[in-house]
């Protein structure tokens, strides 16, 4: 796992490609050294992504008429480094999946900022009937699935009935979680007797024999 600010530094930070003067790339470091196995020691590498870079172009020219497979070497440069060096890449589109943007990283930090204190909330919404929180952490997809499965536990315990839209509109990724999600639907319906129209998922009274919303028949 990247440190936030240390990413953010590095990707700050201005290197260039001796080879073709373009400015390496902030990369995030394969989980492994790809050559012999040891780790990087670091979580970023700065790379030469330039695919007209004459390191990148020889070598590819080279491999292929030596080994015949599509592989070529680009600059890297490890953090802390004053001189890179090359580095063996499979096909060009190594590293380009990688490159660390600040941006993306900002707001990846917002929203789990987010989700902490919405977690934090959870010990009074109910006591506050404070819906938002509980509702946000279970519709946030990249939340922890523990987090939105507890948060759909506290649903009834608020008893709002308006997240109920809100929650059927939402197309959710992890199974168990949708499972709970339809539990908590249900106990909130059943508590104030209530249920979904079958027809048109509108909410009736338990008792409604035909839908007030379209009018078709209900079992
Ligand atoms: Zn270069
Ligand atoms: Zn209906």
């Amino acid at each position: 796992m990247l440190d936030y600010d240390a990413c953010l530094r590095y990707a700050k930070e201005e290197h260039y490609c001796p080879h073709c003067k373009t400015r390496l790339s902030c990369c995030e470091a394969p989980p492994f050294h790809v050559g012999d196995g040891l780790g990087w020691g670091c979580d970023v590498l700065f790379v030469c992504l330039n695919d007209e870079c004459p390191l990148f172009v020889n070598s590819w020219k080279r491999f292929e008429e030596q080994y015949g497979h599509s592989s070529a070497c680009r600059f890297m440069l490890v953090p802390g480094e004053k001189e890179g060096s090359a580095m063996m890449v499979q096909g060009k589109a190594a590293f380009t999946g990688s490159i660390i943007d600040p941006e993306a990283i900002k707001a990846q930090n917002q929203r789990y900022t987010d989700e902490l204190e919405a977690v934090a909330q959870f010990d009074t919404c109910v006591a506050e009937k404070n819906l938002a929180p509980v509702l946000g952490v279970i519709l946030d997809e990249k939340a922890d699935p523990k987090s939105r499965k507890l948060a759909c536990e506290l649903l009834p315990k608020i008893n709002d009935l308006s997240c109920i839209d809100a929650l059927r509109n939402h197309k959710f990724g992890n199974e168990e979680v949708l499972y709970c999600v339809n539990i908590a639907i249900s106990l909130l319906l059943k508590a104030n007797y209530k249920k979904e129209c079958p027809h048109c998922m509108e909410i009736v009274k338990a008792q409604a024999k035909v839908c007030m919303h379209c009018n078709k028949e209900l079992a």
